[in-house]
């Protein structure tokens, strides 16, 4: 028997359309992916799980670590009657409650969209078939990919890849500070930045701003804000916390050391869509192209996408949950409507 609406992912927008769905009777079952020691393509709990405080998740005041708040999403989304597919089976109940995975979460390594219903190839091979999909698995953030820099981003050692979440903690505060990138999202990072630290320094590998001129005349008049021209990361000097990055000069090979206490990535992120193998309309940037902005629609009727994946503006765990859950309605309509209930 197919199952009326699979979900792959498990962020924000996943356990939303999660907890909707269920709600709904719909019994949904969720690709959560597996963890893997190397960071993959989708990340499982989402970028919160990179995240060591959420401050701006309304509901919680005095904030909440992403692992966690993940992990109430998923429990949520369990209590009405979500499974997950797990090395056990469709289990809904092997993860931590408090660091929101479970090493038994299964991938789904592609999708066969042509087939009504669509089928959905588990990590084993196994098919399982499914009348509705949500895709929501998220866009990762790009890393530099230097060690330093995930172990300090991973232990709240002041690196971070979101200005937004975590620009207002305390660490931050009358510090100085770096962005990496020179793009309109390095600009707009250094920009927000600006509100706490003392100084921010735009690092960008080339002598010219990618940046939209409104965007890059916004950074370079901002008396805060200084760019480091010609200038590359080589490392995140720190032990518990960033202390310094060691920077290169591109032109001049020029080795130096740069105080800090928090280090930001700007340099553009990565949608996991590679597993739709064009089967799914997709941007220039490979998000997923919805065909009505309003809703979660996509270019394949029942197939339904939320969140990052399908988000290159707003990219914040409250909208992707606010994504999860119209796609869920889309989803329980366009099943409705199709006599599948
Ligand atoms: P982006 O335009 O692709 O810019 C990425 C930046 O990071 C570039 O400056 C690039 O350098 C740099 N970069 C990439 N890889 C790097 C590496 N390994 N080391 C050092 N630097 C690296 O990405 P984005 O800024 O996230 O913007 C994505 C899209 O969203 C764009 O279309 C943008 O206009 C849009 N956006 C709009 C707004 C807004 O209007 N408010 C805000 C954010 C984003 P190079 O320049 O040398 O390639």
């Amino acid at each position: 028997m197919a199952e009326k609406v699979i979900i792959i992912g498990s962020g924000p927008a996943a356990w939303t359309a999660a907890i909707y769905a269920a709600r709904a009777n719909l019994r949904p079952l969720v690709f959560a992916g597996r963890p893997k020691q190397v960071p993959s393509l989708v990340l499982p709990g989402g970028q919160l799980m990179l995240t060591t405080e959420v401050e701006n998740y309304p509901g919680f005041p005095e904030g909440v670590s992403g692992p966690k708040l993940m992990g109430h999403f998923e429990q949520q989304a369990v209590r009405f009657g979500t499974r997950i597919q797990t090395d056990d089976g469709q289990n809904p109940d092997v993860s931590n409650p408090d660091d929101g995975h479970s090493y038994k979460y299964h991938d789904c390594t592609k999708v066969d969209l042509a087939s009504k219903p669509f089928k959905v190839f588990d990590e084993d091979g196994v098919v399982v078939e499914a009348h509705a999909l949500i895709i929501a698995t998220g866009a990762t953030a790009n890393w530099l990919g230097l060690p330093n820099e995930q172990r300090l981003a991973r232990t709240g050692g002041g690196v971070s890849a979101c200005a937004v979440c975590d620009g207002a903690l305390p660490a931050f505060r009358n510090k100085e500070l770096a962005v990496v990138g020179g793009g309109d999202s390095a600009v707009e990072e250094a920009t927000y930045l600006t509100k706490f630290a003392s100084k921010v320094y735009m690092i960008h590998r080339r002598d010219q701003l990618r940046a939209s001129k409104i965007m890059a005349q916004r950074a370079l008049g901002n008396p805060k804000i200084e760019v480091l021209w010609n200038k590359i990361v080589l490392d995140v000097l720190g032990d518990q916390k960033i202390t310094a990055i060691r920077l290169k000069d591109t032109k001049t090979a020029a080795e130096s050391d740069l105080p800090l206490a928090g280090l930001f990535m700007g340099i553009g992120h990565t949608p996991a869509t590679a597993f739709l193998e064009g089967q799914l309309e997709l941007d220039a940037k490979g998000y997923v192209k919805l065909k009505d902005t309003y809703r979660t629609t996509t270019s394949v009727e029942g197939v339904f996408a939320a969140g990052d994946v399908a988000d290159s503006v707003y990219r914040q765990a409250v909208t992707a949950a606010g994504m999860g859950c119209k796609a869920a309605l889309d989803a329980e309509r366009w099943l409705a409507g199709n006599g599948i209930e």
